[in-house]
């Protein structure tokens, strides 16, 4: 607080008030006890003496009062009206004074007050959009735009300072007086999209002739689905066990947000095979079923033994008859739908092609699928070797899948060179003869081999055989792989 006095002296009466000050100096010098206050008037601002104040907004002055002090004279403690001089005009920058005065025992009293009136207020900025206008990632972004204005200084649009941040614009404009103002347009709407990987960055399959893509989501700032953009690199070869990336990506151009995923194919397992106790017959049949399969099912019913149907889909009409054998026991295992080595041998997809077609007629006759199946020329066959090494690839792909190959140890010859029933079971049952466990081939698609198996059968339980249908347990004969 400060206050400014003056004291004017009045004529009329002067020689009262210099006899009245002298006295009191004399009894203030001699007791030390008086002070000169009794003839103060205490000015009292609210706030400073010199304020700012906006420019715009009306003048509430923070108060003044003038109070008088003096005890020994006069009426003591009481508030003094007071007059102002001078106005502040908000309106217009500038520099005010006024000047508060009052007046006590004829005496008067004045106090000060300077007032700037500035700009204090910083321009606003306004973010302007566009109807219709869909900003994402994707197309990027144009700006809609601003407007700024000052209180002062008016529009100021075009002094405004643009500042990409990438998910938000900052505009900045600063007034004639230094004040800024800042607006901020959030871009949520232009970040970067999120792949997001169904069934997660790590995914372990079996290996399976075909890998199913889990799929992904890919969602810009405004939600649109930007999956069709996506772009994935990498493949994973489903059949060959090992750890495969693929990339999946998306770019607007300048930016590109991408994402991996491992994929993890582990082979499947076959079960470990057992070597059975007893001299044992597989008798396996190939490319039926067919005119002949009823009547050799019939056999085998009389003697109540399990046979192996390696299938194929060339004689469709007794497709049911693949039903029958799996009613009665036997063994349904793939062979072939085709049967034609040009096309299957031709790639692994054709082979594997082939193969589930096979596969889906056991399926349609049994309700389940087969593990065990048999390369048609058998894995040895050299008629592939058009193209190299695929029965090397086949091999490995199919064992890593979980499915075990069967070849034969005794060849009845009944799609050689041996033509009667006589000749076929002579060749079964002298193969046979050698050895503790044989797997057998022969055709049921071939009337005189059919007809053989009740010789070859009576040979076999007189010898001391057993015959078992093929499981994946059983034995394999493997022959060495040609191509
Ligand atoms: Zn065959």
């Amino acid at each position: 607080m400060a206050a400014e006095k003056e004291k004017k002296k009045r004529s009329g009466r002067g020689w009262k008030i210099t006899l009245l000050l002298f006295f009191v100096i004399i009894l203030g010098a001699g007791a030390g006890l008086f002070t000169l206050d009794g003839r103060h008037v205490q000015f009292r601002l609210v706030g400073s003496s010199e304020i700012t104040v906006a420019y715009g907004k009306p003048y509430v002055d923070p108060g003044r009062s003038a109070v008088s002090t003096g005890r020994l004279f006069g009426p003591g403690t009481q508030e003094l009206p007071i007059e102002t001089q001078g106005s502040v005009n908000t309106d217009e920058i500038g520099t005010y004074i006024l000047t508060y005065s009052t007046e006590y025992l004829y005496t008067t009293y004045t106090a000060r007050r300077v007032v700037h009136v500035a700009d204090l207020t910083p321009p606003t900025i306004t973010v302007q959009t566009v109807d219709g206008y869909e900003p994402s990632w994707f197309t990027g972004y144009e700006d809609e735009g601003v407007l700024a204005w000052d209180d002062v200084d008016g529009d100021l649009t075009s002094f405004v300072q643009r500042v990409d941040l990438g998910d938000r614009i900052e505009y900045r404009v600063s007034d004639s007086a230094g004040n800024e103002g800042l607006a901020v347009r959030e871009l949520s709407a232009i970040a970067p999209p999120e792949i997001k990987l169904n069934g997660g960055e790590e995914v372990t399959i079996s290996a399976r002739m075909d890998f199913e893509e889990p799929g992904f989501t890919v969602v810009d700032g405004t939600g649109r689905d930007l999956s069709e953009f996506v772009e994935v690199e990498g493949s994973v070869t489903p059949y060959k066990p090992g750890s495969y990336e693929l990339v999946y990506s998306i770019t607007n151009g300048e930016d590109t947000v991408s994402v991996t995923r491992t994929v993890i194919v582990e082979p499947v397992e076959i079960p470990e095979t057992v070597q059975p106790d007893e001299k044992t017959i597989y008798l396996t049949f190939d490319d039926g079923p067919g005119p002949y399969t009823e009547r050799l099912l019939d056999i085998l019913a009389e003697y109540d033994v399990k046979a192996t149907f390696f299938v194929t889909s060339l004689n469709p009409e007794y497709e049911d008859v693949i039903g029958r054998a799996y009613r009665e026991g036997h063994t349904i295992a793939v062979h072939s739908a085709s049967h034609n080595y040009y096309y299957i041998y031709a790639s692994e997809q054709n082979y594997m092609d082939d193969f589930n077609e096979t596969e889906e007629m056991i399926f349609r006759q049994t309700g389940e699928y087969s593990r065990l199946f048999r390369f048609p020329g058998g894995s040895s066959n050299t008629v592939s070797n058009f193209n190299p090494g695929i029965m090397t690839r086949l091999t490995g792909n199919m064992n890593a899948m979980g499915y075990q190959y069967y070849d034969w140890h005794v060849d009845s010859d009944d799609a050689g060179g041996t033509h009667t029933t006589a000749g076929v079971v002579y060749n079964v049952t002298t193969g046979c003869a050698e050895r503790r466990t044989s797997i057998v081939l022969q055709h049921d698609v071939k009337d005189y081999s059919v007809e053989a198996v009740e010789q070859i059968l009576s040979w076999g339980f007189r010898n001391g055989y057993t015959f078992r249908a093929l499981d994946l347990t059983s034995p394999t004969a493997h022959h060495r792989i040609a191509n």
